[in-house]
């Protein structure tokens, strides 16, 4: 069996951003030379997230008001956590659109759904943060 173990960096100039990783993650299985597998991708910061779906017009808005919906930034005061720190909200966030995810690698691609796309999400940038690859097969 075959393992790669790689790091994805971000450092998005907004507060909250999501970005289409699908590319990267592509790059990855494609330098492993696995053929048949899986690829996990996780976020490794507890206000990002990483999650699949498609990348549509409109959707990523239709996100971000849903999850402002959910869990509104402002006022920092409504939150407990926010004593400590103003990111509460990234949070709860991180929390709906999920850790990671795993997809099948078959015959030396991600088996994707129609549409199907990886996202990296952020819900507390302006900083340095890393998402974990990790594809194992042969
Ligand atoms: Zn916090």
């Amino acid at each position: 069996m075959k393992t790669i173990t790689e790091h994805l960096w971000f450092n998005a100039p907004t507060r909250r951003a999501f970005i289409n990783i699908t590319p990267r993650v592509e790059a990855l299985v494609r330098e492993s030379g696995i053929r048949e597998g899986l690829c996990l991708v996780n976020a490794m910061h507890i206000t990002s997230s990483v999650f699949i779906n498609d990348d549509e017009s409109g959707l990523h808005q239709d996100f971000e008001l849903w999850l402002e919906k959910l869990a509104p930034e402002k006022p920092h005061s409504q939150y407990r956590h926010n004593g400590f720190e103003d990111n509460a909200d990234a949070h709860l966030k991180r929390q709906i659109m999920g850790r990671e995810v795993v997809v099948a690698i078959t015959e030396g691609k991600l088996d994707f759904g129609p549409w199907e796309q990886i996202f990296y999400g952020e819900f507390d940038g302006k900083r340095k943060k890393r998402v974990l690859v990790k594809i194992i097969g042969e």
